[in-house]
């Protein structure tokens, strides 16, 4: 008999539920992570009492109100609501889209007046069939918008100007002829009180955790431990990259912390001129509506992704979406192991969906 039922690679998000459930259902679980600290991308590190997002942003919304009352056991939740602003060359307005954006831009007060000025400028227009993406853009809401509010970040997302990015990338454009500056449309929302690292720490109570461990470097001796693998790391990286490397698109952080209690007003600014470098500027402490003395701010800068970086998105294009397939065949015919979280399954998941899946593999691996 091996030591440990499961063995779980990975102390993200998934890795946590996982193990919580196993072990309160009386399996043995050893979680491992080659970082030093568990809560995997959701990390928040404490800097000058404030908690720090250092992998990104991150604000849990959702509309599953099972997962929303899972997460509740671990932490309590503020009333933080997303509400970003985008500053052009220091004109301020809301996001998303909606009528605090539109009087601001064009001083209409209501939505028949908004809607009016919007179908107008794409009249105005008269573009049919968009070839790219400023062309779609301003079919779907005018020039103004497009200018002010899309082309320059839109651009530095990408790396090149809109003009030279295919039109499907925006499908829609979400306009909300309502004063609602909420940006997500989920039930609930809010940031776990004390950062979602001590959320993680609850979840993994009473769990062996070992960090500064590399499965794939130490596979042998490791896999003797337990009947059963949980791998949350990239699937590519499993298999040696035999097949080829999965890419991603990566975002560059630059943290500083400042010697003001309040540097910009609100948690999240986009800058949407192309003249700045960076997308956005992150004030972590309005998270969770701070009073410290000092502030912490993140500036996040778009970056091409090389194998070695930090992986962020997976890029659903055409190439890689075959390549993940090959691995996915890879990955069903491996014995003994489970492929989870967004890396093990090459996909973007919200935090509110990998507990939502973590919660189903686990109930069918204990069923
Ligand atoms: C920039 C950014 C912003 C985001 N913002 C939001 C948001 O606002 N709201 C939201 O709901 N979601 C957000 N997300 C999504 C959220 O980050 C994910 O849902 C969540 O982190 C996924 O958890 P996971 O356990 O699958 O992966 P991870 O958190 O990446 O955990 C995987 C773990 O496996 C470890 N690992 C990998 N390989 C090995 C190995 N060989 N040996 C040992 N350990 C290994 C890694 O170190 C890592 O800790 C955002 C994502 C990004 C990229």
């Amino acid at each position: 008999m091996k030591q440990y039922d499961y063995l779980i690679v990975g102390a993200g998000l998934y890795g946590a539920v996982f193990a919580h459930e196993a072990k309160k259902a009386g399996k043995r679980c050893l979680v491992i992570d080659k970082r030093a600290h568990i809560a995997g991308n959701i990390y928040t590190e404490e800097v000058e009492g404030i908690n720090v997002h250092r992998y990104g942003a991150h604000i849990f919304h959702t509309n599953n109100k099972a997962v929303w009352q899972y997460v509740n056991q671990f932490a309590e939740f503020n009333r933080y609501t997303n509400s970003p602003v985008a500053n052009y060359h220091g004109e301020i307005y809301n996001l998303p889209f909606n009528m605090n954006t539109f009087n601001r831009m064009w001083g209409v007060v209501t939505p028949a007046e908004a809607k009016a000025k919007i179908e107008q400028q794409r009249a105005e227009a008269g573009i049919t069939e968009p070839k790219n993406l400023e062309e779609q853009a301003i079919s779907l809401v005018g020039t103004d918008i497009y200018e002010k509010l899309i082309k320059g970040y839109t651009g530095k997302q990408w790396g090149r100007p809109c003009t030279e990015l295919p039109a499907f990338i925006i499908k829609r454009l979400p306009v909300r002829f309502t004063y609602d500056d909420n940006y997500f449309n989920a039930l609930y929302q809010g940031i776990p009180n004390g950062g979602y690292t001590a959320m993680v720490e609850k979840m993994l109570d009473g769990v062996e955790v070992r960090l500064g461990v590399d499965y794939l470097a130490e596979k042998a001796e490791l896999d003797k431990l337990a009947d059963r693998v949980v791998y949350t790391g990239p699937v590519d990286a499993y298999f040696g990259y035999k097949l080829g490397a999965l890419q991603y698109r990566s975002v560059r952080f630059e943290t500083e912390t400042l010697d003001t209690d309040n540097y910009q007003g609100n948690a999240v600014v986009n800058y949407t001129d192309a003249e700045t470098p960076y997308t956005r500027i992150i004030e972590h402490k309005h998270f969770e509506f701070g009073t410290q003395p000092k502030t912490v701010i993140s500036r996040e800068y778009s970056a091409e992704w090389k194998p070695g970086d930090e992986p962020y998105y997976p890029v659903n294009d055409e190439k890689n979406g075959a390549l993940y397939a090959e691995y996915k065949k890879l990955a069903d015919a491996e014995p003994g192991v489970i492929f989870g979280g967004r890396l093990g399954e090459y996909k973007y998941y919200d935090m509110d969906k990998v507990i939502e899946v973590a919660l189903d593999v686990v109930g069918r691996e204990l069923a």
